[in-house]
């Protein structure tokens, strides 16, 4: 970190700025410019709060050199990190499609579209049994007997499951299902944020709707600075000047997440442009970029779907587009030459 002094600063106020830089225990490195003098700081500064000292008196500006992020950072953990999902891989290569409907809705609903994404190459099951809807008129999801029949068709295909969880209260539900979502609108909730990351269970954390990568980055370093570091990125579109569109599909989050941390990020194309004739496009654009994996909404029958029936596949659609992507992630893996 770098503080750049004003003009003619007070020496007092000067003094004690270093003295309680000192006494956190960073080194300083104090330089005199032809216009600004300045001072490094060398150590972790991660804990130090650059908007304070920036409104001292005496400071022009701080610059942070490194990104306040540290566990999720590739810079100290050049190795991807491969998630493991109930014996599923995602990252380091591992390429995974999670597909189910928005919300589990009945017995019915669940084990035929489990049935189905699983026949077509899904390799987990997701479906919402907690969901969080911007009306509170709407359907609110089942509850923990949604969590339930996510479990009945997890036993009957095989497929883990993966399941929003709203509120640390929810989390007695949870015992049994294999993965964590935390969803766009939680990515701040960080006593959320550091109830999971107590637990021994992979976290879907997706990203928020206005969200920079440091921000979501960040939200990933708190899950892992309380132990949790199983966690898989979801970018699943962003808010931009755009109205045609649900959100905007931010494709360039799949190279800049992957040089900037070693966690895997996979892409939902369904809750990005909110219609399922864009589902296909998205998701081959997100496999051609390198993402780790795909999260797909299908439902047996999307006209009659309680939650984002208008996004949602029809199996056979969904079977269609899988066959493309499995072709695709070949020639990815293998290069085009
Ligand atoms: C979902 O996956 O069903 C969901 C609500 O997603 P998001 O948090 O991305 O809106
Ligand atoms: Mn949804």
């Amino acid at each position: 970190m770098i503080i750049t002094l004003k003009d003619n600063v007070n020496p007092a106020e000067l003094a004690s700025l270093k003295e309680r830089l000192i006494n956190e225990g960073f080194q300083l490195v104090p330089a005199q410019g032809t216009h600004y003098s300045i001072i490094g700081i060398i150590g972790d500064t991660a804990s130090l709060d650059k908007r304070q000292i920036e409104s001292l008196d005496i400071v022009e500006k701080v610059s942070r050199i490194q990104e306040p992020f540290k566990k999720a950072n590739r810079k100290f953990h050049p190795d991807d990190t491969i998630v493991d999902v109930g014996g599923v891989k995602i990252g380091g290569g591992h390429f995974a499609i999670m597909a189910g409907p928005c919300s589990v809705e009945t017995p019915e609903q669940v084990l035929a579209t489990a049935r189905a994404v699983k026949e077509a190459g899904a390799t987990i099951l997701r479906g919402g049994a907690f969901k969080p809807r911007t009306s509170p008129y709407s359907f609110q999801g089942m509850g923990p007997s949604g969590l339930e029949l996510l479990l009945l068709a997890k036993k009957e295909t095989g497929l883990p499951i993966v399941s929003e969880v709203m509120d640390p209260s929810q989390l007695q539900y949870f015992d049994e299902v294999d993965m964590l979502q935390i969803g766009a609108r939680n990515m701040q909730n960080f006593t959320l944020l550091k109830e999971v990351g107590k637990l021994k269970k992979p976290v879907l954390l997706k990203r928020g709707l206005c969200a920079t990568y440091e921000e979501w980055l960040m939200a990933a370093e708190y899950i892992m600075s309380e132990g949790n570091e199983q966690i898989v990125l979801c970018e699943r579109g962003i808010r931009t000047f755009e109205t045609k569109t649900r959100n905007t599909l931010d494709v360039t989050a799949i190279p800049m997440i992957h040089e900037l941390s070693h966690l895997p990020i996979i892409m939902d194309p369904s809750h990005a442009a909110g219609m399922s004739r864009m589902v296909r496009p998205l998701s081959l654009a997100s496999t051609g970029g390198g993402a780790d994996g795909l999260m797909i909404e299908v439902h047996n029958d999307p006209a009659k779907a309680l939650c984002d029936g208008p996004q949602a596949l029809r199996p056979d659609q969904f079977a269609a587009l899988t066959k493309d992507v499995f072709a695709l992630r070949q020639i990815v893996e293998n290069g085009l030459a």
